[in-house]
């Protein structure tokens, strides 16, 4: 028996079906590269949903990591440290807000944005008790807590889950008027993706967040901004709200703050926002502790210094044009915005998952989101030389549609 069918024999007979995985098992990954038990070899084109942009094992994270485990790794909150500072430092700098709060998964980052707008708008708006109401756009991905999913607008996540909170109005994606509209004035906040991941990269008109913005402070809401995939070079630039030149009020960032190797997520906001936690109103066991903050201040030290956000801006427009250019019949659409690009193929024609085991079997990993959108979302330390190889293959895969359609 393969070490391939062994070690997936066995998980399943222990893992919860929550997840349909790809029939690789692997064993090892370094940069872009990564390796199953077979010895095979593959081209990470989904760098685990954006968690690990600076490549698998990058050398100085590692380091960092080791170092700080070896000195100081996890205390709790009740203790000081002499990392959380420094790295709360950087972020609020990097962001051009005011206060940060540690967290470890992209939900609790969510979560914590959703407590300090509910709260602002209870203790300084001056909405009614229990009646403060969060604006979401359709088709929003922000995680999978109970509260979380109760505001998402597809089945599959939500069947069997509730009772549901409530609290939440769900507005069509890239209407800033439909924003509007939705406003009353207990609404304290608005939560937006900024480029619509897990929906199959939807990328709204120039402009949407600038209007958000507007419409926002007008109203006297809160713009909250969830980065937790967009975040962090993935885009093109640092956040990708800044393709629209704004400053959000909140900003949850996760996935790649934790450098590939560890949780990392936070919730950053300006002060008038973050006043409204005081000590006994949240937390996180983990949240901040000393090997987190270590990581995630090397992780944002590494995308500055090997200039990744600058990479991800000119090889995700080289891929872009590449993947745009393929020929293929099942190809609908191609769309995205730095190294994230998703490819929408003809359900019709092929589904998502043949085309990502296809894929697999050519030596790229991919995922396929809804079925129909294969997202292209390699590390951001990727190189034209390795986008050539992953292209050599993957416009074979989409040729071959091409090919059959004309048999
Ligand atoms: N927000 C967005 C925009 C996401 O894409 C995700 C994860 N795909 C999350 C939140 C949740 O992050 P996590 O899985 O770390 O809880």
């Amino acid at each position: 028996m393969s070490a391939t069918k062994t070690a997936i024999d066995f998980e399943k007979k222990v893992a919860a079906t929550n997840y349909d995985p790809l029939p690789l098992v692997l064993t090892e990954a370094k940069g872009v590269w990564a390796k199953d038990a077979d010895g095979k070899r593959y081209l990470d084109m989904m760098s685990a949903y954006s968690a690990v942009s600076m490549g698998h094992g990058h050398p100085r994270i590692l380091a960092a990591m080791m170092d700080q485990a070896q000195k100081l790794a996890v205390t709790s909150r009740a203790y000081h440290t002499e990392v959380l500072g420094p790295f709360l430092d950087r972020l609020v700098k990097l962001t051009g807000l005011d206060v940060a709060l540690p967290m470890n998964t992209g939900a609790e980052a969510v979560e914590t944005a959703i407590k300090a707008a509910r709260r602002w708008g209870h203790h300084v708006k001056g909405i009614a008790k229990d009646r403060a109401e969060i604006i979401v756009a359709e088709q929003n991905f922000h995680g999978r807590t109970t509260t979380i999913i109760g505001f998402s607008s597809d089945e599959s996540y939500r069947d069997g889950f509730g009772p549901f909170t409530g609290g939440f109005k769900a507005v069509p994606f890239a209407d800033a008027a439909a924003v509007e509209a939705a406003i009353t004035p207990n609404t304290a906040a608005v939560l937006i993706e900024p480029i619509q991941g897990e929906a199959g990269i939807i990328v709204p008109p120039d402009g949407y967040l600038t209007q958000l913005r507007e419409i926002c402070t007008r109203h006297n809401v809160m713009l909250i901004v969830d980065e937790v995939q967009a975040g962090l070079g993935r885009t093109g630039k640092w956040f990708a709200h800044q393709h629209d030149g704004i400053r959000p009020d909140g900003l949850i960032l996760g996935k790649a703050l934790g450098g590939g190797v560890y949780p990392v997520s936070a919730f950053i906001g300006t002060r008038e926002f973050m006043q409204v936690f005081n000590p006994g109103s949240h937390g996180s066991t983990f949240g901040g502790n000393a090997l987190a903050a270590r990581i995630g201040l090397e992780a944002l030290n590494v995308i500055e210094d090997e200039g990744l956000v600058e990479n991800s801006r000119a090889m995700g427009e080289y891929l872009f044009e590449r993947l745009s250019a393929m020929r293929s019949n099942f190809v609908v659409d191609v769309r995205g915005r730095g190294l994230w690009v998703g490819v929408e193929v003809d359900p019709a024609v092929v589904s998502g998952r043949a085309v990502c085991d296809a894929l697999a079997r050519e030596g790229v990993l991919s995922k396929d989101t809804h079925g129909t959108v294969l997202r292209f979302a390699p590390p951001l330390t990727i190189t034209r030389a390795e986008i050539d190889w992953g292209m050599e293959r993957i416009e074979r895969v989409f040729a071959q549609g091409v090919a059959r359609k004309a048999a």
